[in-house]
């Protein structure tokens, strides 16, 4: 099984995504995830993923695209989170894995309305730490993460004007996906719990075991 996963930001596609990969065996990769395990390598690509994020810059296809490849060449299986994020990607990925003989079985798309993805995703407070995730009013910025001790930030990314920036442009590049992908998808409602959704899912991929 070779799948991409895609949806807004806040539809938790990062967590089913991880325990997809491990019931079926998959390599997860997530872009933001390699991005930053390249820069942490200092590689080349490394170096100029750092220029690029220093700047204040989105990575641009080209690179991310050099990054996919190189990963998704070595790995027969593979579940894609984070990535692609829009049509010039898709059709890039689309390309080289013809190439590469090994097409996708298909794209999984999470889906959740608008507001609920903010309600989700203000107001979140993380430990840099160990990665819980604690929200206002109950957590304070500061306050002690209550697993390791951390001071718990607010990321940039969860700020509220941040997360109305990544909405649009999630709806004027990624959602495009959807059609794209039309032959190929499996929609999921991703409103519930994680795991009322992650059954929705287990259910919907069997028909690519
Ligand atoms: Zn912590």
């Amino acid at each position: 099984m070779r799948i991409v996963f895609f949806g807004p930001p806040g539809s938790g596609k990062g967590t089913q995504a991880e325990r997809i990969s491990k019931r079926y065996n998959l390599h997860h990769l997530s872009t933001g995830l390699l991005l930053r395990e390249e820069i942490h390598n200092n590689s080349e690509l490394g170096k100029r993923i750092r220029k690029i994020v220093e700047s204040g810059h989105l990575v641009d296809d080209e690179t991310v695209n050099e990054e996919v490849f190189s990963k998704v060449s070595v790995y027969d299986r593979f579940l894609l989170d984070g990535y692609p994020r829009n049509l010039f990607q898709a059709e890039s990925l689309d390309a080289y894995l013809e190439e590469e003989k090994k097409p996708l079985s298909g794209a999984v798309f999470i889906t959740i309305p608008d507001a609920e993805a903010i309600g989700r995703l203000s107001g979140r407070l993380t430990c840099s730490k160990c990665g819980f995730i604690g929200k206002q009013p109950l957590y304070r910025p500061g306050d002690k993460c209550i697993r390791c001790g951390t001071p718990l930030i607010e990321r940039n990314d969860d700020r509220t004007e941040v997360i109305e920036q990544r909405l649009v442009h999630y709806h004027n590049f990624t959602k495009p996906l959807e059609k794209y992908y039309h032959d190929r998808l499996l929609i999921i409602d991703g409103i519930g719990t994680v795991e009322q959704v992650a059954l929705r899912l287990k259910e919907a991929l069997s028909i690519w075991e």
